[in-house]
């Protein structure tokens, strides 16, 4: 049963336990949606309680207009946060692209083996990683062996710088990697790689710091030149796609972190447009339960010095009802259509 809440009007009274029945504003100035004294604009709602009529005054337009404005503002910060949510979503879950210059079917000579170091059934070994490597990450990638003396004929600072010249004579793209191994006589080696600047995703440090201890481990046991390269290679290949995946080395922790987040930040508008789809549909629905039915063409008096709809007195049984009802709420008799008071 509806009771009064004292919320800021004298007469005023609001629903027990309904949030939605307190109207937006609770400041003792703002009129409540919901009331039991007339303001202009506001619907009549009556029912009969031992022949009496009760009233209640909702402002409909104002609740519903507060309620989609609400829906509105949810259903923005909804996409929004979505939107933020779907684009890191897609970051994350996508795969690494391959280099752009990537083609299916294309085939190259990876092994320069100037300085005859490798047998031909290792260069064959490795050609095979090599081209592995191209269908994983469009990455083309080359072998220079040199011995000292081509070294020195080509006059340059260090052997990083000889890469670089040695890159860029062999490659016209940023896609591509080359290892150049020298071997120096004497038991003596170094080696070095120079990768494009697109090449930086796949060929992380992580990932290009593994291929050189492989290989240095390797030459260090004096497993040979062809079996160094290969072990690296064959590592480079099985670790590829785990390298770049951001799910790997506690990247699945930050990634579900981030979800519990999005979860929590989604929530917020989905609570505000729950309340305000209820407050929508809840507008008249409790007071019709209550025995309350509009009065929609209720003529408004002043009694008293309040307003009041306008009684009429039923011409078959002298019951009295509000004017605007279709029938006699008391014996179903036409209602009254011409106010005689
Ligand atoms: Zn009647």
């Amino acid at each position: 049963m509806p009771h009064s809440s004292g919320g800021g009007s004298s007469s005023g009274g609001s629903f027990s336990g309904s949030s939605s029945y307190s109207g937006s504003g609770s400041g003792a100035s703002s009129r409540p949606t919901t009331s039991r004294t007339y303001y202009a604009g506001y619907v009549p709602y009556v029912r009969y309680s031992s022949g009496t009529p009760e009233y209640y005054y909702v402002d409909k337009e104002s609740r519903k207009h507060n309620a989609v404005i609400g829906c509105i503002g949810s259903v923005i910060a909804f996409l929004i946060i979505g939107l933020i949510f779907a684009n890191f979503l897609f970051a994350v879950l996508s795969p690494v692209e391959k280099m752009q210059s990537y083609q299916e079917g294309y085939t190259f000579d990876g092994i320069n083996d100037e300085a005859g170091l490798l047998t031909q059934d290792e260069k064959t070994r490795i050609q095979e990683q090599l081209n592995r490597y191209y269908s994983t990450s469009g990455i083309e990638t080359h072998v220079h062996t040199i011995t000292e003396k081509i070294y020195e004929e080509a006059d340059k600072d260090d052997l990083e710088t000889y890469a670089l010249y040695d890159y860029v004579r062999t490659f016209d793209n940023e896609d591509s990697w080359l290892i150049v191994v020298e071997d120096m006589g004497n038991g003596k080696w170094q080696f070095q790689g120079m990768q494009g600047d697109n090449t930086d995703v796949w060929l992380s440090e992580k990932t290009t710091n593994r291929f050189n201890n492989t290989v240095t481990d390797s030459l260090w046991r004096e497993e040979g030149y062809g079996t160094a390269l290969l072990t690296g290679f064959t590592e480079l290949n099985e670790n590829a796609l785990s390298d770049i995946d951001p799910m790997a080395d506690g990247g699945q922790t930050v990634f579900i972190i981030a979800i519990a987040i999005f979860a929590v930040l989604l929530l917020v508008p989905a609570l505000i447009l729950i309340s305000c789809i209820r407050t929508i549909r809840n507008t008249t629905r409790k007071l019709e339960k209550e025995g309350y039915h509009e009065l929609s063409n209720a003529r408004m008096v002043s009694v008293n010095g309040e307003s009041t709809p306008l009684l009429v007195t039923c011409p078959y049984c002298d019951g009295t009802y509000a004017f605007g009802e279709l029938s006699c709420p008391h014996c179903g008799a036409p209602g009254v259509t011409q106010p005689t008071e």
